[in-house]
């Protein structure tokens, strides 16, 4: 028996839905650990078992993307939004050269805003004048040999736009906010210098972030910044600097396990999270226009797929139905309106059976 079959249709942004077996884990760790026979929310963070708990996720992380023996592995607070100020306070500050931002979308326009207060930035390419409904196409993009770095989001939750390529120069470190497709397949971590995720949508619960960063960018940040925003001073401490999230790390944990022993690995799990989204790209994109993506063909994510209705009297009746029939987090971002499933890595694809069928049936009890 589900735990809550509502969880199995949870099509939320973030926090999104995990894995019925890693819940059934938590419930019990929530008592008492097994190996410990304490709560896992009172166990110490200096404890042997911790620091075999962060070794582990660790390891764990670097199997499953097969990351060079240079990066670091970090387990950071402050959600993504702080590796927005983070990384220019590391990498642009005192700079003369700026660096190459893209602005595909409400996420980056956050970042960017953050990473002006820090150094010179210089906007690469920006989706305002197509209103963010696609991302550039290659012969668009222009990168500077002389920037410090680029930054790019490689998955606009809000818009539901992916990047299926890798952008950039070999000669300029790369940095990406990977928060909403990380560990939703592989991500050729090799080519970056820095990347970071917070963890709630396809790893785990909010409250932790975590930052692959290679030892030379560690090695190069300013010597005056606060411990806190210093990568040199966590990966010193093995993310145990201040008292860190213990319940969220041990929970990306079990999600980790989760990925290695029951899906598989990252290809695997790459063509699970593919085959949903073109189901439901397909659904939407056969319903005569009664439903409509918001983003262009090329571009569309497997992650968000963000679409609206043919008017606002039948959103709402949609959202009312949806919810009648046991969905939730259907709700498009409050920034853009219309409606959004997120199908993260704990979506099962016999839920977005479910929604595909929902969406035909609404279609057609609530014709134009
Ligand atoms: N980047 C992306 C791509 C996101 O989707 C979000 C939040 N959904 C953020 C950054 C901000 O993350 P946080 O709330 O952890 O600061």
């Amino acid at each position: 028996m589900p735990i809550n079959t509502r969880n199995a249709l949870n099509f939320s942004g973030g926090p999104g839905a995990l894995p019925e077996i890693v819940l059934r884990q938590v419930q019990t760790a929530i008592i008492a650990v097994p190996e410990v026979g304490l709560s896992i929310l009172g166990i110490s963070h200096r404890s042997d078992w911790f620091a075999g708990i962060v070794r582990e996720t660790e390891e764990n992380i670097r199997a499953l993307l097969n990351l060079p023996e240079d990066f670091h592995i970090l387990f950071l607070q402050g959600g993504a939004t702080q590796q927005f100020s983070q990384v220019p306070m590391t990498l642009l500050r005192g700079r003369r050269h700026a660096a190459d931002y893209l602005d595909t979308g409400y996420w980056s326009r956050k970042v960017i805003a953050e990473a002006m207060r820090e150094g010179p930035v210089r906007v690469v390419w920006s989706g305002e004048r197509c209103g963010y409904r696609r991302l550039p196409r290659e012969e668009e993009l222009t990168f500077s040999p002389d920037a410090p770095y680029l930054h790019y989001v490689s998955n606009e939750t809000v818009e539901g736009l992916q990047f299926h390529r890798i952008l950039g120069r070999d000669d300029v470190p790369r940095v990406c906010d990977m928060s909403s497709d990380f560990l939703s397949k592989p991500c050729q971590a090799d080519k970056f210098s820095l990347i970071y995720a917070h963890a709630q949508k396809n790893i785990g619960p909010a409250g932790v972030t975590i930052v692959l960063v290679r030892d030379n960018v560690v090695q190069s940040a300013p010597q005056n910044l606060p411990a806190f925003l210093d990568y040199r001073r966590h990966v010193e401490a093995h993310s145990n600097l201040n008292t860190p999230p213990v319940f969220a790390i041990y929970v990306v944990l079990l999600v980790t396990r989760w990925l290695r022993d029951q899906i598989g690995g990252l290809d695997n799990m790459a063509r699970i999270n593919h085959r949903k989204a073109q189901r439901l790209h397909a659904a939407i994109d056969d319903s005569d226009g009664f439903y409509r993506h918001w983003g262009d063909g090329d571009d569309r994510s497997d992650m968000n797929v963000a679409f609206s209705l043919p008017d606002a009297a039948r959103e709402k009746r949609f959202f009312a139905d949806a919810s009648l029939a046991g969905f939730s987090g259907l709700e498009g971002h409050r920034a853009l309106g219309g409606a959004r499933a997120s199908i993260y890595n704990a979506l099962e694809p016999a839920a977005v059976e479910r929604l595909v069928e929902f969406l035909d049936d609404f279609r057609r009890r609530n014709p134009r």
